[in-house]
């Protein structure tokens, strides 16, 4: 059952044998690579599947794409992997609609020999994830808190104590916990000290998510937040907003409610956003350019095409095991540093001009 380059679908490894599978395996060099993106909550996700069509065309590899877009993202994601199982893919990069919900399918992967790679999203809870490729989410919450603290001292100079809120992203991503975790590293001393004033009191994970990282759910609990909290003239200093979706939502909440434009970070730089800092609105966003971790994420697929592992793979643990994980730096955007970061992005770069 081991499956060897050239050698067919890369359905060989019978179900429970040991040999199929796993990392150290090679396959065709013009093999069908699985790809199973979430639903299109942002930009970022819009971009990875046409990058991913021409990237693995370009690679020599038969890519199939799909997006799980419908009512029931979960369900169909799980249903688009199990026919990328029998329609012969031999490796399957994965970003998780939810990533508590895929052990079987990965299960099934792996007992039939294929590669499995968590793009963007750490899978959790099953040892059947053969690497892990992401910016490194938990450094993207700390330049946003950093970010938060700097942006209201340029906004509303140095001051004893800044009014804020805080926002985080969907339960069912695991990066939204880490984002979260990265920001209060930063923001929780500030708390503890006074500096940072949460004036609703909702400082938990679970009292920030902001469900599925819809626009309309943040921008609801940001309306209940301003009309409790603020609409008897207290100010609002900043917003903690995991990415640039959920920050827009909370500029026009503070906006229909006549507040002063408080700061809000983000996250994916996406068009509106990077229009939005430029007219300085919101603050800053956090660039991981989307075409790098593609391009990477078919490098390494060419790396275990060729029957090798990639150097510089870490450790994370994803609950049921180390996973070896490719982690990207990301970088921080201001009004400042725009022009300068998307100088070679010709969708983001016109906008800063
Ligand atoms: C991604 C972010 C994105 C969010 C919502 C996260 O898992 O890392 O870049 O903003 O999902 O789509």
């Amino acid at each position: 059952g081991v499956v060897l380059a050239g050698c067919g679908t890369g359905r060989e490894g019978a179900a429970g044998d040991e040999a199929a599978g796993g990392a150290e395996g090679g396959f065709d060099a013009d093999a069908r690579i699985g790809v199973a993106l979430p639903d299109k909550t942002s930009e970022n996700w819009v971009l990875a599947g046409d990058l991913f069509v021409d990237d693995l065309e370009e690679a020599g590899f038969t890519p199939d794409v799909q997006y799980a877009g419908g009512q029931t993202p979960v369900q169909d994601q799980q249903a688009q992997i199990e026919a990328m199982i029998s329609n012969g893919a031999q490796a399957i990069v994965i970003g998780a609609a939810d990533t508590g919900q895929l052990a079987s399918q990965v299960q099934a992967a792996k007992d039939a020999g294929i590669q499995v790679i968590a793009y963007d999203r750490l899978i959790q809870d099953t040892e059947n994830i053969d690497y892990y490729i992401a910016f490194d989410n938990y450094q993207v919450g700390e330049l946003q808190g950093q970010a938060l603290l700097d942006g209201m001292a340029e906004r509303f100079g140095e001051q004893d104590s800044y009014n804020i809120e805080l926002f985080s992203g969907s339960p069912d991503d695991s990066n939204a916990p880490v984002f979260f975790e990265g920001a209060m590293s930063v923001l929780q001393e500030k708390i503890d000290d006074g500096t940072l004033n949460v004036v609703s009191g909702q400082t938990e994970l679970s009292a920030t998510a902001t469900q599925d990282w819809l626009a309309e759910n943040a921008q609801e609990r940001m309306d209940n937040l301003i009309q409790g909290n603020y609409s008897d003239g207290t100010e609002l200093h900043g917003v903690l907003s995991p990415n640039d979706t959920l920050a827009r939502a909370i500029l026009a909440s503070a906006s229909d409610a006549g507040l002063e434009t408080p700061v809000v970070t983000g996250q994916d730089s996406e068009v509106e956003s990077v229009r939005s800092i430029m007219a300085g609105e919101q603050y800053s966003t956090i660039s991981k350019d989307t075409r790098l971790l593609v391009a990477q994420t078919v490098e390494l697929l060419q790396t275990l095409q060729a029957g090798e592992e990639p150097a510089d793979a870490e450790p994370m643990d994803n609950g049921a095991a180390e996973i070896p994980s490719v982690l990207l730096e990301p970088v921080i955007v201001t009004q400042e540093n725009a022009a300068e970061v998307y100088a070679d992005d010709p969708n983001l770069a016109p906008l800063t001009e």
